[in-house]
């Protein structure tokens, strides 16, 4: 039988807080009411998109879990966020948020591969292409166990990888 031709997509994992926006320290989140752009990172997710890849963020927001921002803060901050990258022409084709406490067992909270698996499951990814790129050990561990590249955007993790 002949099996129909999927069409794979070329996919980076993308990191949120210090890797597309600023991060803070986790008790300022309270206070955040908009999220601050890397914008020496732009250059970074355009070539991605001259290059075919569609970009999915994948990022820990225990902060909901813990109750140090809602649910609906989360999202408020994140739409605009979503809608300022992409009138600079970065859409983002989706999110994936491990909204647990750290003290939860979960298999979504990075390293944990459960984020890029709900995407997995979603979207026909091709994995030998796709990579990851984040600001943390997580990020880079993650990948590791994904055996996908990996791309660090803060110096520090090189130097401790
Ligand atoms: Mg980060
Ligand atoms: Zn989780």
């Amino acid at each position: 039988m002949c099996k129909e031709k999927r069409q794979y997509m070329k996919v980076a994992f993308l990191d949120r807080d210090g890797t597309i926006c600023r991060d803070y320290p986790d008790q300022d989140w309270a206070n955040v009411k908009h999220l601050e752009i890397i914008e020496q990172h732009l250059q970074i997710w355009q070539r991605l998109i001259e290059q075919g890849y569609q970009l999915i963020i994948v990022s820990n927001q225990y902060l909901i879990g813990e109750a140090i921002i809602s649910r609906q803060q989360f999202e408020t901050l994140h739409q605009e966020l979503l809608q300022k990258l992409a009138t600079m022409g970065i859409p983002i084709l989706d999110t994936f948020v491990c909204p647990h406490h750290r003290d939860d067992i979960c298999d979504c909270h990075k390293p944990g591969t459960g984020l890029v698996e709900q995407a997995q499951a979603k979207y026909d990814i091709d994995m030998s292409e796709a990579l990851l790129i984040g600001d943390s050990i997580n990020d880079y561990q993650l990948a590791e166990r994904m055996n996908i590249r990996f791309l660090s955007v803060a110096p520090e993790v090189e130097h401790r990888i």
